[in-house]
């Protein structure tokens, strides 16, 4: 497969650069709203285009389960399914399969678990994965890995290693697709010796992208900056890097200063169901009573279409009414500051203005272990 990524420029740490997929292009750094069941959360395929989406993320967990592979191959693929014609990236299903604890059982060739639906039986390999990814069509396809709960013991880190570097070789050789990218995960938790194994390991068999994984799953927030920094470093420059999970506005900007180029998470969209707002300059709750007759816009240094068109206390209303244009509006939002604050990003490091940039939204945390 040709190469995916241009890297243009870099500022200090911080990258700026362009994918090239098969359903478009997305400029990087990126984020990346979650489509967990083909759908982001509320919002329509064109809201989510105008929100400035470039890329969305589905889950293999749950579209193996529902609505299962024949629905969505019958009706074309996952893009004509949920209709969106942009880049598409499925995680593996790993996370959500080794998050089942009890319902699950891992072996060396893969991993038996019960659907959290039904209780019925289903069984992941390196190959049925990847194998299914490209009957999706998407273009980004991640490798199944063994994800390990932070905190963990060094047997176990290494043992999630050690297995992932085994099932990334066999994602490897399973990949047919033209149109899908595979892309391997490091593991390794915060033990920098084990994401060093890791990540010579996944390089040596040359994918077209690396994700830092085994992150955001219980460790400190300044624990988790240390462990993205260094596992950057060890990733190969003109390769896309990938930080799984990361959704608030001060670890995005904090992960692009650690060079990393895309991220996803479900917060901007969780927190729109759940009336937080989110902002360039910290987050409140829009129920909260002090809000009841405030006139002015969600954000008064947004553009988007909700704060050009209605005020805080109609949408304050709306959540106390339980409508559900609220938690609607408050997604769009909260995913449109996201990619705003993306696009800020990228013409900072465009502009060689990253620092003064990650500064005025992150304060002077940067470095700080
Ligand atoms: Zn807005």
């Amino acid at each position: 497969m040709r190469d995916i990524f241009s890297l243009r420029k870099t500022d200090g740490s911080a990258r700026r650069g362009t994918l090239r997929l098969a359903h478009g292009v997305v400029e990087t750094p990126t984020f990346m709203p979650v489509g967990t069941a083909a759908t982001v959360k509320a919002l329509t395929p064109d809201e989510v285009r105008s929100a400035h989406s470039q890329i969305i993320l589905a889950n293999t967990y749950h579209l193996w389960l529902r609505p299962g592979l024949e629905t969505i191959v019958g009706a074309g693929g996952l893009h004509k399914f949920m209709a969106w014609e942009g880049p598409i990236l499925t995680d593996s299903g790993g996370f959500q399969v080794f998050s089942l604890q009890e319902r699950r059982k891992l072996d060396d060739d893969g991993v038996t678990f019960q659907s959290h639906i039904d209780g019925s039986t289903h069984r992941f390999t390196p190959e049925t994965v990847i194998a299914f990814e490209e009957a999706l069509g998407v273009d980004i396809a991640m490798v199944l890995d063994v994800c390990t709960k932070l905190p963990a013991t060094r047997e176990a880190l290494e043992n999630s290693v050690r297995m992932t570097s085994a099932w990334a070789q066999r994602s490897r050789a399973a990949w047919k697709s033209e149109q899908t990218a595979v892309f391997a995960i490091m593991q390794g938790g915060l033990d920098l010796e084990l994401r060093e194994r890791s990540a010579q390991e996944i390089v040596a068999l040359d994918f077209p992208g690396y994700a830092i994984g085994g992150l955001s799953v219980g460790e400190t927030r300044e624990e988790m900056y240390v462990t993205a920094r260094a596992s950057a470093a060890l990733l190969p420059e003109a390769k896309p890097r990938y930080l799984m999970g990361v959704g608030t506005v001060r670890d995005i900007i904090m992960a692009v200063d650690c060079g990393i180029d895309m991220f996803d998470c479900v917060y901007p969209t969780r927190c729109g169901r759940n009336a937080r707002a989110m902002t360039r300059s910290g987050e409140y709750n829009i129920r909260n009573a002090t809000f009841a007759r405030d006139y002015t816009p969600v954000e008064a240094e947004c553009d988007c279409y909700v704060c050009t068109t209605y005020t805080r206390a109609y949408l304050h209303h709306l959540f106390r009414a339980n409508e559900m244009l609220g938690p609607r509006l408050l997604s769009y939002h909260n995913v449109y500051v996201l990619n705003d604050l993306m696009r800020g990003a990228r013409n900072a490091i465009d502009c060689g203005e990253w620092a003064a940039f990650r500064n005025t939204h992150v304060g002077n945390h940067v470095g700080e272990a």
